[in-house]
């Protein structure tokens, strides 16, 4: 029963922290999320492959705080 402005917002104030500090993130190769540095395996889709170049986690946090999508933002695990 999640309001979807709040989760919306959620979204984009976690975005917002990771676009200001994207070495301590990175994306799964699996489903697109953005997961903590520290994490070995997807929470979300359990893929150990992932992408961590800055410009990447950057650009997918952007975009994940603008809209739904089915990619989810695991910034809540550090
Ligand atoms: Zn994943």
């Amino acid at each position: 029963m999640a309001d979807p402005n709040d989760s919306l917002s959620e979204r984009a104030r976690r975005a917002d922290k990771i676009v200001r500090n994207p070495s301590k993130y990175k994306i799964c190769a699996g489903c697109d999320s953005i997961v903590a540095q520290k994490v070995s395996i997807c929470p979300n889709c359990h893929s150990y492959r992932f992408e961590g170049d800055r410009e990447s986690v950057v650009a997918q946090a952007r975009a994940l705080g603008q809209r739904h999508a089915q990619s989810v933002i695991l910034s809540d695990l550090e």
